[in-house]
């Protein structure tokens, strides 16, 4: 009996039924058999003497077996063969026929214990095949009832009321949060956006590593709007049976329009958004029909269904272009790791409601976990308050955060990578190398940001952005692009006297130029030939192939000048970091305690910061006259 509090609680039930069924038949028999005990069994002979003694009043006849009452009340039992009839016994037995006449001879057709066992025996098989069919029946249908909700999307709704999560929910994650600000506007007052003819988005991509607070965003969105949130995982989209998938979409679909205003969230959308036809032994035809079916319903929507899809992904790199266009996802949201002033943010809100000691110092811990995920720091927190607890403490002291980063490094949910203090170092180095070289240069876009916080494969970004989408690039301005993507490696070179792996993807990417420049936009002495034709089909990864239309000897000219671009660009950057070593060192030293610098932290550091603003303002300029 042990072991029945484990199953489930259907099977319990019919458990108990069954020994409750079994209590009652032993009890019966215990009855039954009490019933013979209080009998006593006597010969056939005692019964005839005592019979002809006249101590005997009634005789009951069941079968084969005799009852005998006596005269004081009391029963004795006897066996006859069962052929033998009673008047013949006591007849042959010397009973006179006064004797017998006296005698209440009652035969009874059989036995009432007997009756009920035969009933018991003969319908026991039947109840018991009656109820296993039934139960399987019972079963069968719950499953075919689970077959029938197949196409359902098991979508779960957040109320808006319990547990509203807001943006103060969210600590850091400043430039996300003033994306969704406006869309959270969007979802409050759709009639200020349609009387002036604006189209309100329908799609909003949240792209971010593992636990930078995207679900959290997403969630905080539609408590700040006070709508209705549905959100589905993309994995729960893929089922073992075909059509399953489409069918939910299109469910989870209906659902929301039924509701708006409201948004719907698709978490891991990478799942059903890889890019389609792109993959080993052709598609998947169950996320392609998925994905599909998300696209129609998107495109679907009438202008004014208030409903805003919102996804995340922490690999926007492999998601089907289609996903992404106009009316589609056309939003997308960086979500990035925190740097220092977020992480510190970041553990205030996950000890607003926890004892913490006096004496803790937040920043400092935040200073000790560079890499950290939003995930990983609320994690942290409660480690500390496990470790407390453990000690039978009522406050969360310093000691019990600091040996808990620990825990959570070695934990093996984390996946994001942090740099020790060597590699923080040599990366801040190779990214200012990269803004200073671009910076100096005349033709390359202005610097925004730099950051050390590592991203996917990348330990650090220096970010340039070009004030509008350009198409015609000239030759000068790949040439000082070069030059700056060679930045990070001079940097590290000329600062360390090593280069390391991480300068790989920016030679590549040189390279890439570089190649580019000399065989597709004639931009070389060979001239204004096109060496090489792209292979635009799609199979196994995009364009990998390159059909080569040119001789050998022309391939050792192509490299030569390749090789002549790219050691150029190494010359310049190479000249340009000697040049500006201290300013550097006073950059590197700020981006590594801030872990990111802005445009304006960046400036600050040339002698003259104005004249630097009026110099990017004039170049801004004369590039929009251009
Ligand atoms: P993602 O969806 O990006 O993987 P989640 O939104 O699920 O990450 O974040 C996991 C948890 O980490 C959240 O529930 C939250 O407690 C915490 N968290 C992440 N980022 C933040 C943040 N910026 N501020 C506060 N808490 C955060
Ligand atoms: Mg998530
Ligand atoms: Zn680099």
């Amino acid at each position: 009996m042990n072991d029945t509090p484990s199953l489930p609680p259907r099977r319990q039930n019919s458990f108990l039924y069954l020994i409750i069924i079994a209590l009652v038949v032993s009890a019966g028999f215990l009855l039954w058999s009490k019933n013979d005990e209080v009998m006593t069994k006597i010969s056939l002979n005692s019964v005839i003497q005592q019979v002809k003694e006249g101590k005997i009043e009634t005789i009951s006849v069941v079968k084969n077996r005799l009852e005998a009452i006596r005269t004081d009340g009391s029963k004795e039992f006897a066996y006859k063969e069962p052929s033998s009839d009673i008047y013949d016994l006591l007849d042959k037995g010397g009973v006179t026929k006064d004797q017998v006449a006296q005698l209440t001879i009652d035969v009874v057709p059989n036995d009432s214990s007997d009756f009920w066992l035969n009933l018991f025996m003969s319908t026991f098989p039947i109840i018991l095949i009656v109820g296993v069919l039934a139960y399987m029946m019972r079963s069968a249908q719950s499953s075919n009832n689970q077959a029938m909700s197949f196409g359902k999307s098991k979508a779960k709704v957040y109320d808006k009321e319990k547990g509203k999560t807001t943006f103060e929910d969210v600590a850091g994650a400043v430039e996300a949060k003033q994306e969704l600000v406006e869309i959270v506007d969007f979802l409050k007052n759709p009639g200020k956006y349609m009387e002036i003819g604006a189209k309100i988005p329908k799609g909003v991509l949240l792209v971010g590593n593992p636990g930078t607070g995207k679900t959290l965003l997403a969630r905080a969105v539609a408590g700040e709007a006070g709508v209705p949130f549905f959100s589905i995982s993309g994995s729960e989209f893929v089922e073992m049976f075909v059509g399953v998938g489409a069918s939910r979409v299109r469910d989870l679909f209906k659902k929301a329009a039924r509701n708006a205003p409201c948004i719907i969230f698709i978490d891991e959308i990478d799942a059903v958004g890889r890019h389609r036809g792109a993959g080993m032994g052709g598609g998947h035809d169950e996320r392609e029909q998925t994905l599909n079916q998300i696209l129609t319903e998107m495109d679907g929507f009438e202008k004014d269904t208030n409903v805003i899809v919102m996804a995340a992904t922490n690999r926007p790199d492999i998601l089907d272009p289609a996903l992404l266009r106009p009316g589609r996802f056309d939003r997308r949201v960086i979500v990035d790791l925190p740097d220092l002033n977020d992480r510190i943010a970041i553990l205030k809100v996950h000890g607003r409601n926890k004892p913490l000691d006096d004496k803790i110092n937040l920043e400092k811990i935040g200073k000790h976990t560079p890499g950290f995920s939003g995930a990983d720091l609320e994690n942290l927190m409660n480690e500390a308050a496990i470790l407390a607890a453990r000690h039978n403490r009522k406050i969360i002291m310093m000691d019990d955060l600091e040996k808990s980063i620990e825990k959570v490094l070695l934990g093996p949910e984390r996946k994001s990578r942090v740099l020790n203090d060597k590699e923080k170092k040599i990366t801040a180095f190779h990214e200012v190398g990269h803004a200073i070289v671009g910076h100096l240069t005349e033709f390359c876009d202005p610097v925004q940001k730099i950051s050390i916080v590592s991203r996917g494969m990348a330990l650090g970004v220096t970010w340039f952005v070009p004030d509008e989408d350009k198409h015609l690039v000239a030759r000068a301005k790949f040439m000082d692009e070069m030059a700056s993507l060679l930045g990070g490696y001079c940097a590290e070179e000329v600062f360390f006297g090593d280069v390391t792996t991480g300068a790989s993807n920016d030679l590549e990417k040189a390279t890439g130029i570089a190649r580019r420049m000399v065989t597709e936009y004639g931009m070389s002495d060979l001239g204004q030939v096109i060496y090489g034709e792209k292979n635009h089909e799609i199979f196994i990864g995009r364009d990998l192939g390159h059909t080569k239309n040119y001789s050998e000897a022309m391939a050792q000219k192509i490299d030569e000048r390749i090789n002549a671009y790219v050691d150029g660009a190494y010359k310049r950057a190479k000249d340009t970091i000697m040049k500006n070593k201290t300013i550097m060192e006073s950059i590197a030293k700020e981006l590594l305690e801030k872990e990111t610098l802005s445009r304006e932290d960046f400036l600050k550091h040339f002698p003259s910061p104005e004249l630097e603003m009026k110099k990017e303002q004039k170049k801004d300029a004369e590039k929009k006259a251009m």
